[in-house]
């Protein structure tokens, strides 16, 4: 039986893409410049092989020009052009990529520039236009075609003139209606903001006609408008710049400028790998904590480019919860886009960038500590509860990743130590890391539990914050030391020669430690003579792993 083809119904087709790939309507405007850029570059490739073409590089640019009282944006480019058949082909079959096909037959060449390939960007125009008009003249052709359409009924072409080579797309777009306003996408500094937003980093300069006042000639107070062409896009994104060539400054002022964040960043990892994934990112580490850092409402992520052409504003898969507070972008050209290019099709290259950011991030970490002491203590009062977060969350999975980042104020000298450095300096008959919990510094101080193990001249962590027990209980060792808060029963110190003395305490007394315990029955289990007491009468301890601390943390968590 003969095979039947499928029919579309292309009218409900266009309709139905128009209006459910895309979440943000601005988009037209990056897939217009992402077709012209494509059209320059297919220029470039032919001048390569081809040679009575010479490819001067500043013939070719991308042109933006609105006009307001026609309603109309026109987008011109110096590309290679369309002939009447490849209007046909590539503007009137839906889905049909003819930069696609490009980068398959020039494959052996370094095509990879090319954004487009699933031929249906172009018609993402009609999400703001009611008819949309393409002027083209393609490379090695004298003749030049007009197409046209209205969207869902088709569309026409028609011979037309054009003196030189390239493609001039007018939009006449939609009028203002009670819910949608349109007329945003005909006003200079709208425009020129989603130039910036997602073609920032296209080759070609996209220029536009911007309005400007000067002083009259002649003229004290007296101002004219007047027009000039600008350059919107900064072309060379500076990730692709050679880490020598930029400064400090550099990093800082792109950190601003992308509003990472209102402080300056403490570090920036400059990456370019060619590994497995061929990717670039730039990574900021922030100073301070945002201010809703800890809430709900923040959002990790990074800015993902696909060939220096935004995709997405956070992509959160690219940073595990515990370096959420990591800032930057990752432009990679080795991703599968889904057909909106909003998103990831799937996700194997995105898991190795993940991966590798990770190390990177870590690494840089660890250098910071080791080499930048006070960044690194700075670092770590803003974002030290998210490591210990990130210790404790997940069943404790990423601690050997976390462990050596930790700090704790010491009691020797009342500053952060990590957890190399307590063991190095404990002395050799120390079994154990001690920890004491408590609100403060101030409080634990005074807490008699800590008095045995400091006269033993061992030192005790601090731990001030809710999370750092349940991290810790976590950790379990480091180093193999287990560790043990000084308010358990057994602190692992060696009796000394006093100890006798305890049990004789403890059998003289025994009268009165029953009838405590008689009255304290609901309250603690045992009332035994301590060892571990000097200055202070009395101390509470605990059997067991949980501490008095955790438990009160414990209580006060909702169930
Ligand atoms: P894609 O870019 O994914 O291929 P589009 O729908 O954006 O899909 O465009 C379809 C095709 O139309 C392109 O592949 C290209 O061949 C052609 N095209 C679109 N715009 C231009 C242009 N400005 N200059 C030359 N060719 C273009
Ligand atoms: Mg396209």
């Amino acid at each position: 039986m003969a095979k039947k083809q499928f029919k579309a119904e292309s009218k409900r087709l266009l309709e139905m893409m128009i209006n459910s790939i895309y979440t943000q309507r601005e988009i037209f405007l990056r897939e217009l410049i992402s077709n012209s850029s494509d059209a320059i570059d297919k220029m470039y490739y032919k001048a390569l092989t081809d040679e009575s073409l010479v490819f001067n590089k500043e013939d070719y640019y991308i042109k933006l020009s609105a006009d307001k009282a026609n309603r109309t944006l026109t987008i011109t480019d110096t590309g290679i052009g369309m002939s009447k058949e490849e209007l046909e082909n590539n503007l009137g079959v839906i889905a049909k990529s003819g930069s696609l096909a490009f980068k398959k037959e020039n494959e052996s060449k370094d095509g990879h520039n090319i954004i487009g390939q699933f031929g249906v960007g172009f018609y993402a125009a009609f999400m703001v236009a009611d008819v949309v008009t393409v002027i083209s003249k393609a490379q090695g052709s004298d003749e030049a075609f007009k197409w046209e359409s209205k969207g869902a009924d088709g569309y026409t072409i028609v011979p037309a003139e054009k003196d030189s080579v390239g493609t001039e797309i007018t939009l006449k777009i939609k009028e203002n209606t009670e819910d949608d306003n349109y007329d945003e996408y005909l006003e200079e500094y709208r425009l020129k903001a989603i130039v910036k937003k997602y073609s920032d980093f296209i080759r070609y300069p996209i220029k536009m006609d911007t309005k400007s006042q000067r002083l009259k000639e002649d003229s004290e107070d007296e101002f004219e408008e007047y027009q000039e062409e600008q350059t919107v896009n900064s072309m060379v994104p500076i990730w692709r710049k050679n880490k020598s060539e930029l400064t400090q400054e550099d990093y800082d002022n792109f950190y601003a400028e992308k509003r990472y964040g209102f402080d300056k960043p403490l570090k920036h990892i400059h990456i370019s790998a060619d590994g497995a994934v061929v990717y670039q990112a730039i990574l900021f580490i922030p100073e301070s904590t945002p201010f809703d850092y800890y809430t709900k409402e923040y959002e990790k992520g990074l800015e993902l480019y696909s060939n220096g052409v935004l995709i997405m504003n956070k992509c959160s898969d690219l940073l595990p919860d515990y370096f959420g507070f990591v800032k930057g972008m990752v432009d990679s050209e080795d991703l599968s886009l889904n057909i909106s290019r909003e998103m990831l099709q799937h996700d194997r290259q995105l898991t190795l960038i993940a991966k590798n950011i990770k190390n990177k991030i870590k690494s840089q970490l660890q250098s910071l500590l080791k080499d930048e002491r006070e960044k690194y203590e700075k670092f770590y009062n803003a974002f030290g509860r998210q490591l210990k977060f990130g210790v404790y969350n997940e069943y404790g999975m990423h601690k050997d990743v976390l462990q050596d980042l930790l700090m704790f104020t010491s009691s020797k000298e009342k500053k952060l130590v990590t957890l190399d450095e307590y063991v190095a300096a404990m002395p050799e008959d120390q079994k154990y890391i001690y920890y004491a919990s408590g609100p403060s510094i101030e409080r634990i101080e005074k807490l008699p539990q800590t008095e045995m193990v400091s006269d033993k001249g061992y030192e005790i962590l601090y731990f001030t914050d809710d999370i750092d027990e349940f991290a810790i209980k976590m950790l379990m060792t480091y180093k193999e030391k287990e560790f043990k808060s000084v308010s358990s029963g057994d602190l692992g110190i060696e009796p000394d020669a006093e100890d006798k003395q305890t049990e004789e305490e403890e059998n003289d007394n025994k009268a009165l430690f029953e009838s405590m315990k008689g009255i304290l029955a609901d309250k603690v289990k045992n009332v035994r003579a301590s060892k571990r007491l000097k200055s202070h009468p009395v101390c509470l301890s605990t059997e067991g792993e949980v501490t008095i601390e955790m438990e009160k943390i414990l209580k006060a968590m909702p169930n």
